[in-house]
């Protein structure tokens, strides 16, 4: 999953990338609402934190411009503390959550994965797959009951596959979705790590699919656990 921070403030954004980073999302910023507006648009995020009280261009319009463009990015809104009309305004302008200032990041954590579940149509805060369980709280995934030992980047990677499991998903898709826009984008890495991943959770619970993709799938016969 692959997070957009906008925030001004220097401190408060590079704390916000590592926490995420550490809970096993990939994370861009930007530190003003020119910047987040050219990123919103051009990069398919999963969600966007978005700061209101931004340089350049404020947050409201941001959220506005993006809106119009029609991305649907699922935007969770910081704003100051006590200031319930920034809270209205962002919720017109097509907020899905908001957290006021000060707050804990744990706070902020919970309700991204509860946004991400809700955008990806899944009502369980813990995924499965057939015998495959991935708890994005702990981000640890377990076969069987086992638990994975995965690298952060083998854990983004099935963390993405279990959200949209059953569904083809293409080499670009996940280039996309698992780096942030520092990283050396090779698409034909994620093959290395496709192959790394079989490995751990058993080879043929991910399909490839000539062309297309990948998808992930339980084993025949194997019913997933609720
Ligand atoms: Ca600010």
């Amino acid at each position: 999953m692959r997070i957009l921070v906008v925030e001004d403030d220097p401190d408060l954004s590079r704390q916000l990338k590592s926490a995420l980073a550490d809970a096993g999302y990939a994370v861009d910023t930007a530190p003003d609402g020119e910047e987040a507006h050219f990123l919103g648009e051009t990069e398919p995020y999963d969600a966007i934190v978005l700061d209101l009280g931004l340089p350049k261009i404020d947050g409201v319009t941001v959220l506005e411009r993006w809106r119009r463009a029609e991305v649907a990015t699922p935007v969770l809104i910081l704003t100051a503390r006590g200031a319930w009309s920034d809270k209205v305004a962002g919720f017109d302008a097509g907020a899905d959550d908001y957290l006021a200032k000060p707050f804990h990041t744990e706070e902020l954590l919970a309700r991204l994965r509860a946004l991400l579940r809700r955008s990806a149509g899944h009502a369980a805060p813990s995924l499965s797959c057939g015998a495959l369980r991935l708890d994005p709280r702990a981000a640890r995934a377990t076969v069987n009951g086992e638990p994975l030992r995965l690298t952060s980047l083998e854990y983004r990677l099935l963390h993405y596959l279990m959200m949209h499991q059953g569904r083809v998903i293409s080499r670009t898709e996940l280039v996309e979705h698992l780096y942030d826009q520092d990283f050396d984008r090779d698409s034909n890495t994620i093959e290395v790590f496709v192959g790394r991943l079989r490995k751990k959770i058993g080879p043929d619970r991910i399909e490839t699919v000539r062309g297309l993709g990948y998808r992930l799938m339980p084993l025949e016969g194997e019913a997933t656990e609720r």
